[in-house]
C-alpha cells in the first residue's frame, strides 16, 4: 500500500473536487481519498500536483519513423505523401522506434493509449508495452473485388490482438472512415465490436474534401479515387454512416466539417469525439467547434493522433495547443474541460477503469510540480495546462513505471 500527499489532489471526480494539502492511498486500485488516512505518507513537495495519469485515444505509432517526410498545410496532399511514403515509413519503425515514441508519451504522464493499427506489423512490439494499450485493428478497403481477402486479413489481425488480452493490453477495432471503408465491411465489423463489447474508433469528417465527395461525389477526393481506386462514388451517406454505430461505445475522431445534424446523431447515439488540434491544424483543416460539440452535450478527448500528423506525443502540449487555438472559448472553463478530456472522457472511450481518482479505479496515477503556489483553486487547471510538459512520477496499476 502507498500513501502519496501533495499540495493540490486533482480528482477528476464528478464534483471536479481539487483538495489541497491531501493523501491519496492505494495500492493496484484507489483505497482511500482524505486527510489524516492510516500509514505513513511520503510528501510530494511544495506546489505537488497529484492527478490521475493521462490518456491518449488516438495514434498511430506506426508512422513513428515520420518527421519531415510527409508534406503539411494541405489534406490531400498530405494523404498522397502518406500513400506514397508509408511502406518505407512501416519498415524504418523497429523497436527502437516504437521504444522513443512510448519514452515520450510516458514523460508527459500518459498511463494509456488507443493504438490505430493498420497492418498489425506494431503487435509485437506494443503487447510488452509498459503503458496500456488499446489496440484498434483498423480496416480500410472499398474495392468489392478484394473485401473478401481485407476482412479475412483483419480477422487474423483482430484474433491475434485478441490472444494477447490481458489487463493491461485491449483489443479493439476501427473503421477507417466512411469514404475508404466499403459497408458490408463496416457492418460485419460492428457487429464483431457489439458481439465482443469492443470499443471502435472511426475517423469521420476531418476535411472539406471528405465533406464535399460524401455530399456530392465531387472536390478533390473525386480526383484522388479515380486516380488510386477508378472509384467514382460515394458509397455511403454520413448520416448513415453514423446511425450504424448506434448501441456500440464508438469515438468519432475529428468531426471538424461535422454538420449540426451529424452533431446531434452523435449525441443520439452517445458517441464520443476525439480532438487531434495539432493533426488538425498541420494538414491545415481549421478546427473542431467545441462549443457545438458542447452544446449538443457530447463528450469529447483530445488526442495527439500519430507523428504522422504532429510533432509530438507529448499529451500536455496537445492540451495547450488546444487552448490557444479554441479561441473562442473561455481559458479557465476551457482549461476543466480539456483535462477532463485527456483523463475521465478518455477513459470512457477506451472502456478503461482509470482517469479519476476515486475509490476502485486502478491507480494510474502522475505527480508533478507547478512553479509557484495557486491561491484560486479555479485556474489550477489552466495553471497546470500552461506549466507542465512531463511528470516527475508515473503509476500504472499502483507500479512506480
Ligand atoms: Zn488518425
Amino acid at each position: 500500500m502507498i500513501k502519496l500527499k501533495a499540495d493540490y489532489v486533482v480528482t477528476m471526480n464528478k464534483n471536479y473536487e481539487i483538495l489541497l494539502n491531501a493523501e491519496v492511498l492505494f495500492d493496484k486500485k484507489i483505497k482511500e481519498i482524505g486527510y489524516n488516512l492510516p500509514g505513513k505518507s511520503i510528501y510530494l513537495g511544495k506546489n505537488s500536483v497529484l492527478m490521475p495519469a493521462l490518456i491518449n485515444t488516438h495514434t498511430h505509432l506506426e508512422f513513428s519513423a515520420n518527421k519531415t517526410s510527409l508534406i503539411y498545410g494541405d489534406f490531400i496532399t498530405w494523404l498522397e505523401s502518406v500513400i506514397d511514403k508509408r511502406e518505407e515509413l512501416f519498415l524504418s519503425c523497429k523497436g527502437d522506434c516504437y521504444k522513443k515514441a512510448i519514452e515520450e508519451m510516458k514523460k508527459s504522464g500518459i498511463c494509456a493509449f488507443g493504438e490505430i493499427s493498420s497492418s498489425g506489423n506494431d503487435l509485437k512490439y506494443l503487447k510488452h508495452s509498459p503503458l496500456k494499450v488499446v489496440y484498434f485493428n483498423e480496416i480500410i478497403g472499398t474495392n468489392p473485388a478484394v473485401v473478401d481477402a481485407m476482412y479475412q486479413d483483419f480477422l487474423n489481425r483482430l484474433d491475434e490482438s485478441l490472444s494477447l488480452e490481458n489487463e493491461n493490453f485491449k483489443p479493439a477495432v476501427s473503421i477507417h472512415s466512411p469514404y475508404s471503408v466499403h459497408p458490408i465491411l463496416m457492418d460485419k465489423i460492428i457487429q464483431i465490436a457489439k458481439e465482443k463489447k469492443l470499443p471502435i474508433q472511426a475517423h469521420f469528417m476531418e476535411s472539406p474534401a471528405e465533406r464535399s465527395w460524401l455530399d456530392k461525389g465531387e472536390g478533390p477526393f473525386k480526383l484522388f479515387f479515380e486516380k488510386h481506386f477508378k472509384n467514382a462514388k460515394p458509397l455511403i451517406k454520413p448520416l448513415e454512416f453514423i446511425e450504424k454505430f448506434k448501441n456500440t461505445n464508438t469515438t468519432f475522431i475529428h468531426c471538424v466539417y461535422a454538420n449540426e445534424k451529424e452533431l446531434e446523431k452523435i449525441s443520439e447515439i452517445d458517441a464520443k469525439i476525439a480532438h487531434c488540434p495539432v493533426s488538425n491544424r498541420l494538414l491545415n483543416v481549421g478546427k473542431l467547434d467545441l462549443e457545438k460539440v458542447k452544446n449538443y452535450k457530447i463528450d469529447y478527448s483530445v488526442a495527439t493522433d500519430g507523428l504522422s500528423s504532429n510533432y509530438s506525443l507529448n499529451l500536455f502540449k496537445e492540451i495547450r495547443a488546444a487552448l490557444l487555438i479554441q479561441t473562442d472559448l473561455h481559458p479557465k472553463y476551457l482549461a476543466k474541460d480539456l483535462l477532463k478530456a485527456v483523463t475521465v472522457n478518455a477513459a470512457k472511450e477506451l472502456n478503461l477503469n482509470n482517469g479519476s481518482i476515486e475509490i476502485g479505479k486502478d491507480a494510474d496515477l502522475i505527480t508533478f510540480k507547478l512553479p509557484e503556489s495557486v491561491n484560486n483553486l479555479d485556474i489550477i487547471p489552466l495553471q497546470i495546462i500552461l506549466h507542465t510538459n512531463e511528470v516527475n512520477e508515473l503509476y500504472i496499476n499502483g507500479g512506480k513505471i
